[in-house]
């Protein structure tokens, strides 16, 4: 058959309109991508969410500061990312939560430790009283928070003085902080009267209360340096503005001595628990640092109020205070994470470590090497720290949804092969300098084991005299 060219042309036409209407169909299969902020690919994640999903190669998408999809890495083709991190097989999971610490001490850290009888009034009084201000404060709460931030650390517990100061360089440094501002019967450095810091965190959560990063709290220092009268009046404060409240409760085998002597008489059956729940003290606010000293009906006490515990063997340890029966409190079901506590008596700030000494103090006394799994030591680093401050909604594993706390820990160190656990490659091998990426808030705040948001040697000119300054005087008391 002869075609002729205008039948030609049509032929052509044709074919032309179905090239354009296949390649079309095909443009439209492809769904378009969504532009967002962060892609961390290629992750072996430990999500720590209900399920105790893990992703061998997984993908966690952020837009602004939240998760938005999390999953097999096959779906990172339907984001187009600002930026993305290629993990190259690293674990990406939540960021670690110190639940207890006074980071300001950090100023103080290694003094006084060659067997000093009395540490307490021989070294940590007078260097406070000497030394302490709110520049010394500020600086040293920065010097901590680069050390939290590069080691994993996308959550700190504070309590101190001149809490402000700390929340100042918390923020500048980029983690969250739960910081509460101390309230006892002495006068201190930020308040001359005794009871002084009240008024003081009065204004300071006001001032800090919507920040972001920093949840302003109140700190009454412990039950035998605060009346009932002063524990309550914390209570109703923590209470009107919805803030936390931190306490240091039966850390010592002669702390309701302390109480019945200096506070208020205890009688002889009457746990420091008790005490606290007949005060009408325990509320969902708390959360009790160290809790060494109770029974099992104290347990159900506190699981009844909601209060949250920073369990912190490595302090407990290092001080030879006690054993908590944190598995007990974890099997129960109470709200318990991990903290370190200060710098003077724990040095390290990492949580790494604090899960090696609280699988020991678990085992050793019980004879007992299942109490604490790799995973349940991963997930009260993590999932328990936000239970117990009550941020789990928010924080704590990794979720659609959830704030994009996140780390990365580098499983091609020679200290973290072979990887066959992951969680006991985190809870016994890993080292904080294995952390290559901390992100809080959905920013990158160290990115390939750098500190992206303090420029070291302008800390360093306040840092470096600061610590001089210490040594200088810390001679005048050995
Ligand atoms: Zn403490």
């Amino acid at each position: 058959m002869k075609i002729n060219n205008k039948r030609l042309c049509l032929i052509e036409s044709l074919v032309l309109i179905n090239v354009l209407f296949t390649g079309l169909c095909h443009a439209q299969v492809q769904p378009p991508q969504t532009a967002v902020d962060l892609i961390i690919s290629h992750a072996q994640i430990l999500t720590m969410d209900k399920n105790k999903t893990l992703y061998e190669n997984g993908v966690i998408v952020i837009q602004n500061n939240r998760i938005i999809a999390i999953g097999e890495n096959t779906i990172a083709s339907q984001y187009m990312a600002k930026k993305t991190i290629n993990a190259n097989g690293d674990i990406a999971m939540p960021g670690m939560v110190n639940l207890h610490n006074h980071i300001p001490m950090i100023a103080f850290r290694g003094l006084g430790e060659n067997g000093v009888n009395n540490r307490l009034f021989k070294f940590f009084f007078p260097l406070e009283k000497e030394l302490l201000s709110r520049n010394l404060i500020r600086i040293a709460s920065r010097q901590a928070a680069i050390e939290l931030a590069l080691s994993g650390v996308t959550l700190v517990t504070d309590m101190y003085y001149h809490e402000d100061e700390v929340a100042k360089s918390v923020a500048e440094v980029g983690i969250r902080g739960v910081l509460g501002e101390t309230v006892m019967q002495f006068p201190v450095v930020d308040a001359p009267k005794p009871y002084g810091g009240f008024e003081y965190a009065k204004k300071y959560i006001i001032d800090w209360k919507n920040h972001p990063l920093v949840t302003p709290a109140i700190a009454p220092h412990a039950t035998y340096t605060v009346t009932p009268e002063w524990l309550l009046k914390s209570k109703e404060l923590a209470e009107k503005e919805n803030v936390p409240m931190l306490v240091h409760v039966a850390e010592s085998a002669g702390e309701k001595k302390l109480i019945s002597e200096r506070i208020n008489p205890i009688p002889e059956n009457q746990s420091i628990i008790k005490y606290l729940e007949d005060i009408n003290f325990l509320s969902d606010k708390l959360l009790a640092a160290h809790v060494i000293f109770l029974d099992k009906n104290d347990m159900k006490i506190l699981k009844k109020y909601g209060v949250g515990i920073s369990h912190n063997p490595k302090a407990n340890s290092r001080a030879g205070t006690g054993i908590s029966p944190a598995y007990d409190m974890y099997k129960m079901d109470l709200d318990i994470g991990l903290g370190t506590d200060g710098p003077m008596s724990s040095n390290q700030m990492d949580i790494f470590n604090v899960m090696g000494y609280a699988a020991s103090v678990a085992r050793l006394p019980s004879k007992d090497e299942s109490r604490f799994t790799p995973f349940e030591l991963v997930d009260m680093s993590t999932m328990g720290g936000a239970r117990a401050l009550d941020m789990e909604s928010e924080i704590g594993s990794l979720e659609v949804g959830k704030k994009a706390d996140i780390i990365i820990v580098d499983t091609d160190a020679a200290n973290t092969q072979p990887n066959y656990d992951p969680y006991a490659t985190i809870a016994f091998s890993a080292y904080p300098q294995n952390v290559t990426h901390t992100i809080v808030n959905g920013k990158i705040i160290v990115e390939n084991g750098i500190l992206k948001t303090i420029n070291m040697s302008e800390h360093n000119k306040e840092w470096i005299p600061l610590t001089k300054k210490v040594a200088e005087f810390a001679k005048t008391l050995e």
